[in-house]
């Protein structure tokens, strides 16, 4: 840690996909930085960012990708998903269009994917929740049908950020390993 010269081990490419102001961006500063900027304009040029941790005393690269405001549907090129490993399928669970659309992404994730790929069903702005418009129960069932593993975050109160991230990367490692 802090040593620029330290052996990585593996590096782990993951995308954020789903619909535009999900939350994709302030989860990557959240988890990357353990940023939060409330005014988040939509994403400018930033390819992706890193993230080095520790796994099984492993040390593993997270190279975080992100969509540089391309979320319309077929707008991601296959360039976006050749090489990840993981992917992290973001909706905002107060808006139900984008938990709608979530079957979309992940038909065109499989499409360019990796056959192993780790998915992660995020459901971000939980601390909304007073505005839920997706029940836990219809995402779980989800989740379970398309066999994604799934959870609630907050980026901005960074509720279970780190652990989604985490739980992804580890299984990626337990799969390669
Ligand atoms: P993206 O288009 O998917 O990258 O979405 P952004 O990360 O740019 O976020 C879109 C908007 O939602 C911004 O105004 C963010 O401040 C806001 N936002 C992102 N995450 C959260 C969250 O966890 N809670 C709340 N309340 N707002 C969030
Ligand atoms: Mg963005």
């Amino acid at each position: 840690y802090g040593d620029y010269n330290q052996r990585i081990d593996y590096v782990f490419k993951v995308v954020l996909i789903g619909d535009s102001a999900v939350g994709k961006s302030q989860l990557l500063a959240r988890f990357a930085r353990n940023e939060f900027s409330v005014d988040s304009k939509a994403t400018i040029g930033v390819e992706f960012q890193t993230k080095t941790l520790v796994i099984d005393n492993k040390t593993v690269k997270s190279q975080i990708w992100d969509t540089a405001g391309q979320e319309r549907y077929r707008a991601v090129t296959s360039a976006y998903y050749r090489g990840a490993v993981g992917a992290m399928l973001v909706y905002d669970m107060t808006k139900r269009q984008s938990f709608d659309n979530m079957a979309r992404w992940l038909e065109e994730l499989r499409g360019h994917g990796d056959q192993n790929l780790v998915i992660m069903l995020v459901g971000n702005k939980c601390d909304l929740g007073s505005l839920r418009a997706v029940p836990t129960e219809d995402a779980q069932e989800f989740a379970q049908r398309e066999n994604l593993f799934f959870m609630e975050t907050s980026a901005l109160e960074s509720t279970n950020v780190e652990t989604a991230f985490f739980t992804v990367l580890t299984e990626i490692y337990r799969i390669i390993s």
